[in-house]
């Protein structure tokens, strides 16, 4: 693998950015590894050496197991407290302050978009930022429950009722938060290009909803470590850091 695009690759890349009128960015885990978020759907993050995700991550887990869950997700929860945005983050957040970016659809529940300047951000997994409690519905900031959990390790529980309190992340076999996903879609069919960001393309719909905007004329360009089943639609690809390519892209996409 080259450590290093190619000129040719970096200008029509370049060029793509300048030339699209509604640019869109879906971004995976691969956009926050640099910030020491781990990918914990990939085994050796440490995350896989107890329990397999898709068991005590799902919802019915959660209900039944609720502390087997919480013990599981402290290590990631302390990664994404202690986790900075990156330059790729802040790139994104650039090109929308400069007109050039439609948004950012999001598989990533860390907030790192957000916390980087991004402002119009479709977080299609859920996010960390609250927890609802399943007895009485109530929504309460992480910040209230976050640093102890993580220290203690202890289920954190309802304020008011003492319920427990589930984040505010989609968990396996969850329903996706509709008007998120019906938005991102909306975003994605309308744009002429989209950069697909540190994500493999895996989990459906954010997905598939590329396939569709594609058909319809738009571009790609994918900056991802690992092949995707898009690859052989993209313009473009980019194996290398995010961290380090992105910023480049953007720069010189900004540079007139
Ligand atoms: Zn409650």
């Amino acid at each position: 693998m080259d450590s290093n695009p190619t000129a040719a690759d970096f200008t029509r890349a370049v060029h793509l950015l300048r030339e699209a009128q509604r640019t869109v960015a879906l971004t995976g885990a691969g956009i926050s590894t640099p910030s020491g978020v781990p990918d914990f759907r990939s085994p050796g993050t440490g995350l896989w050496e107890r329990y397999d995700p898709m068991e005590v991550a799902s919802l019915s887990a959660f209900r039944h197991h609720p502390q087997q869950f919480y013990e599981w997700i402290r290590p990631l929860a302390k990664h994404i407290l202690q986790a900075e945005p990156n330059p790729a983050h802040l790139a994104l957040a650039r090109l929308e302050q400069a007109g050039r970016l439609v948004g950012v659809v999001t598989q990533n529940i860390d907030d790192l978009h957000s916390r980087a300047g991004s402002r119009q951000v479709l977080e299609v997994h859920g996010h960390l930022r609250e927890a609802t409690c399943v007895r009485c519905y109530r929504s309460c900031p992480s910040g209230q429950f976050m640093p102890a959990y993580t220290d203690s390790g202890e289920v954190p529980l309802c304020p008011e009722c003492g319920g427990i309190l589930k984040p505010n992340a989609v968990l396996y076999g969850e329903q996706l938060p509709y008007d998120v996903v019906r938005q991102a879609r909306e975003w994605i069919l309308s744009s002429d290009l989209i950069l697909v960001i540190g994500s493999s393309l895996e989990v459906a719909p954010a997905a598939t909803f590329p396939v569709e905007a594609l058909n319809a004329g738009a571009r790609l360009i994918i900056l991802n470590r690992e092949p995707t089943y898009l690859d052989e639609r993209a313009e473009v690809i980019f194996r290398q850091d995010v961290a380090e390519i992105l910023p480049q892209l953007v720069d010189e996409a900004l540079h007139v």
